[in-house]
This record gives C-alpha cells, structure tokens and sequence, in this order.
C-alpha cells in the first residue's frame, strides 16, 4: 500500500521518518492521504499495522489474538462491545435513512477476535474466500439465525464501513437472495460502504478506496458507472432484479 511520494520538493532537513525517527535523506514514502513519511529501510522492514498497512514504530500494540495496531489505529478503535453495538446499530440507521435499506427480519450484531471470524468464514458457504485479504467482518445466515460479525479493535471508519458492507450482504440476502454475480454483490457491497462514508462527511476516506488497491475496487468502479447511468434508487431496482 505505500507509494513512494511523487515529490521531495518540500522536504526538509528536520524531516523524521515516521517509525524509526531516523533523518529521511533520499527517497521517502508516505501511505495515501497520510502525512506520515517513512525511510525505505522501515517502510521495507518493519511489520505492519493490521488496522492501516503503516510500518510500526516502537510505541504500537499488540491484540490478544496477535492483531498489531499503531497508535493512531489504537486511538481510534473500538475495543468496547457495547460501543460497538451502538455504532453498529447508529451505522445501520443511517444506511437505511440514505439508501431505504430496510430488512424484515433483521440481523444480529456480534464483535469478534480473529480466530473466531475466521472459524466462522470457513463454516459459511456464501462469502467467497478472498484469499490473502484480511477478513474485517462477515454476514452469515445459519438457519433463523442472521448475524453481521465484525472484528474487535478496527478504528472507528473501518469499523463503519465494515458494517456498512456487511449490512448491504444481509440486505442482498432478503431482497435479492437470487443474485450469485460476486462482483455484482460486492460491488454493491463496497458502493453502500462508500455513499456512508459520504452520509457522514468521511469524503477523504471514500475517495480513498477508489485510490485504493482493495481487490473489490473494480468491481466499486462498475457500480459506480452503472450510478451515473441509473441513479441511486435506480442502482438498487437493478440489484433486486439482477441474478
Ligand atoms: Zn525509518
Ligand atoms: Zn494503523
Ligand atoms: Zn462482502
């Protein structure tokens, strides 16, 4: 994810890469819209924040299930269950106000480690393995049972986005449970994610994961065409239709 920075017309003498503070002098690098920059060395060696991709410094922490977070990261994330819940449930009031996104039966909140979201991605059948992509958060159906799981300890906007992706799969399960096109879904996925990172004045971070190389970001772009065609009730007529 670190793209080496196109300029070093700014930099100055007192610059400090970012892990290390070791003096940045040559090439430096920096992680979209972040104004942290790192030395090649770090940025080659240090392991990396499982939250943001940025090389960790010596002040990071450790989560019980071996998670690594920055301090950025940890300043934001959410660790507590019941906070969890109410951003949760506030993040789902909101897709539903902007999108109309209303479930029947409902779903269910769970917070979650590591290991027990990945237990729970190898029972299911309908979440397609994304390979070396870290799982964030699932929607599974198992009989009455509806639940979203998300990952303990993501930072706030990840977090958000997480449910708001996963609630749009609940969604996709009562409203078009035909739809078997993974790109159209997740596509779809990704798209209710990005309008709520706009419904809340997260711009930046919606711009970013079309600057991102998320594995879902194609098939983002493709809904986002089909937008500019249909509009934004129109894109979810077309989903409910769509096989
Ligand atoms: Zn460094
Ligand atoms: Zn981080
Ligand atoms: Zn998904």
């Amino acid at each position: 994810m670190a793209t080496p920075a196109t300029s070093s017309a700014q930099r100055e003498d007192s610059d400090r890469c970012a892990a290390c503070g070791g003096p940045l002098i040559g090439r430096y690098y920096t992680l979209i819209d972040r104004p942290e920059r790192y030395c090649a060395t770090c940025i080659a060696m240090r392991p990396r924040c499982d939250s943001c991709g940025a090389p960790l410094g010596p002040k990071h922490w450790q989560l019980h299930d071996g998670r690594l977070q920055c301090a950025t990261c940890h300043s934001m994330a959410i660790y507590d269950p019941k906070l969890a819940r109410q951003i949760f449930q506030e993040t789902v009031a909101h897709v539903i106000n902007q999108l109309g996104l209303t479930l029947n039966v409902g779903v269910e909140f769970r917070l979650v480690d590591a290991p027990t979201l990945e237990e729970i991605r190898a029972q299911g059948d309908r979440h397609p393995p994304e390979g070396a992509r870290r799982t964030l958060g699932l929607y599974q159906r198992q009989g009455h049972m509806r639940v979203v799981y998300v990952l303990y300890g993501l930072p706030r906007l990840i977090f958000r986005t997480t449910v708001a992706h996963e609630y749009a799969h609940a969604w996709q399960g009562e409203r078009c449970p035909l739809l078997n096109d993974d790109d159209l879904r997740e596509g779809f996925a990704e798209w209710v994610a990005y309008r709520h990172l706009f419904w809340i004045g997260a711009s930046k971070a919606a711009h970013r994961m079309l600057a991102s190389t998320h594995p879902y970001r194609p098939a983002l772009e493709r809904i986002l065409d089909l937008e500019r065609q249909l509009g934004v009730q129109g894109i979810i007529e077309y989903i409910k239709r769509a096989e």
